[in-house]
């Protein structure tokens, strides 16, 4: 096997024992690179600049220079974060978000691309990003989900070890799910958000990409903890994850929740799931039926905050402090020109469906309504792990679906979310894993998640089942 088709875990083993370095796990990932990029477009400006790669300084520490993939919307010193919106062409922050010094003082190398997205995370394909879309490693004419999409796209296809996302909605589980790697949405206040460009502040968490759970348990680990800088950073131990992969899961206590298994989950993805949760008993977890009623709510009450916090957070991009601005004399006619020019159509569409659910008179129908709702959804949680350990679902009702299928369809679109979306809204903490492939050779992703707070679950039962099967050892032929 060639180096960058190992896991975090296995090179880190190497790099101990001096048996391979940074310098050559880089030369493999740009070998990599330049063969599938053409295809694949997992990172932005790819293809152009693949060609001369070099690791920034990283300092001594245990990951002793292993290189991690970084989303766009993360901020990372020196290197473009543009969010992949025309708005903040040619931004370069002056500053790291807090997961990424984190990531440097733990002697990582930060990797000198970014991973493609939706624009401001905005999607669910990656179609909505300003670079183009980016291809799914499975089915090339399939989308890798969104909007962190670059990132699983590249750790799908050996373009990354590892890689950072965020999720706000879905945005690191759905994509996981479509291209069969492993993906976790932390509980929202475990992860610092300072430096990392706000869609939804009280929604977005960054979370790993990985090849396999002990990549991801390792990579959480290292993210994880309390920040002066996020307010809403919640001051916690962070236990070490590597310790909860016991590879045992006889007697926990695993809800099915019913309003999962309705009309639009596709058939094929029921089966598999069927199948995993099947799997997930037979290695002795106590299996029942759950109800979380308020389920059918979470789409349109996620659409209505989410856009609401998403159009007050974009309102500070007016070509004046950050990235592209549109000539002209007049100061009022700059501002609307370089919004004007500067988003796309689904950034334009979420302002002013926010403004208008924040406006006088539209306010405490839409907006105050739609969170107490939130709070329902957050109980239905709340009841359920009273009883249980956690709760088992699809990550998506479908498998990949193609470029341009969903592109001209919002609604549709936003659909795509259904199952992943109140995890967000309740605050919870959820893991995606492959569990099987559909007739076309597409990935499919088992969800789990667990209370707040708990990761902890979420790396055992999704361990105990990775060990027992062997999709995630399943590679796409590119
Ligand atoms: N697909 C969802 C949306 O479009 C979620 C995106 C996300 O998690 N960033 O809002």
């Amino acid at each position: 096997m060639e180096l960058n088709q190992l896991t975090a875990h296995e090179l880190l083993e190497k790099l101990n024992h001096q048996e391979t370095t940074p310098e050559a796990i880089l030369d493999s990932l740009q070998a990599r690179i330049r063969k599938v990029e053409p295809q694949v477009k997992a990172y932005v400006r790819g293809e152009q600049e693949a060609g001369n790669l070099t690791l920034n300084s990283f300092s001594l520490g245990p990951l002793k220079g292993l290189p991690v993939t970084i989303k766009d919307n993360i901020c990372t010193e020196g290197l473009p974060t543009e969010c992949c919106s025309k708005i903040l062409r040619g931004f370069r922050p002056p500053y790291d978000a807090t997961v990424i010094s984190k990531l440097k003082k733990s002697g990582a190398a930060i990797f000198p691309l970014k991973a493609n997205m939706d624009e401001f995370a905005f999607g669910s394909s990656c179609e909505n990003s300003y670079f183009g879309p980016t291809h799914n490693p499975w089915s090339l004419d399939c989308v890798p989900g969104g909007s962190s999409g670059g990132s699983a796209a590249a750790v799908a296809s050996d373009e990354a070890i590892w890689a950072l996302g965020s999720d706000t909605g879905g945005s690191i589980r759905q994509p996981a799910s479509f291209c069969g790697v492993v993906g976790l949405k932390p509980t929202y206040g475990r992860v610092s958000r300072f430096g990392l460009i706000a869609f939804a502040s009280s929604l977005d968490q960054i979370g790993p990409i990985t090849k396999d759970v002990q990549d991801a348990a390792i990579l959480t680990g290292l993210i994880c903890g309390y920040d002066p800088r996020d307010s809403t950073s919640v001051n916690q131990d962070v236990p070490d994850y590597t310790k909860s992969l016991s590879g045992d899961i006889r007697g926990l206590k695993i809800g099915i929740p019913k309003e999962y298994f309705v009309a639009g989950l596709d058939s094929e993805i029921k089966t598999i799931i069927q199948e995993a949760v099947n799997k997930l008993q037979n290695l002795g977890a106590v299996i029942h039926q759950v109800s979380l009623p308020h389920t059918e709510y979470a789409v349109p009450v996620y659409y209505i905050i989410a856009t609401a916090e998403a159009s007050s957070n974009l309102a500070r991009f007016d070509g004046v402090q950050y990235g592209y601005r549109a000539q002209s004399d007049n100061l009022m006619q700059m501002y609307k020109l370089t919004r004007a020019q500067g988003f796309g159509q689904e950034a334009k569409r979420r302002i002013i469906l926010g403004t208008f659910v924040l406006s006088h008179g539209y306010y405490d129908a839409y907006y105050l309504r739609a969170l107490k709702v939130r709070t329902l959804i957050k109980q239905d949680f709340d009841q359920v792990f009273g009883d249980f350990d956690c709760i088992v679902a699809p990550t998506s009702p479908t498998s990949a679906f193609k470029i341009g299928e969903k592109a001209l369809d919002p609604l549709k679109m936003y659909l795509s979310d259904i199952y992943t979306i109140s995890v967000n809204l309740a605050g919870i903490p959820a893991i995606s894993i492959p569990c099987g492939f559909t007739k076309k050779g597409l990935p499919v992703g088992l969800q789990i998640m667990a209370k707040p707070f708990n990761e902890e679950m979420l790396f055992r039962v999704a361990h105990t089942f990775e060990q027992n099967t062997d999709w995630h050892k399943i590679k796409p032929r590119l």
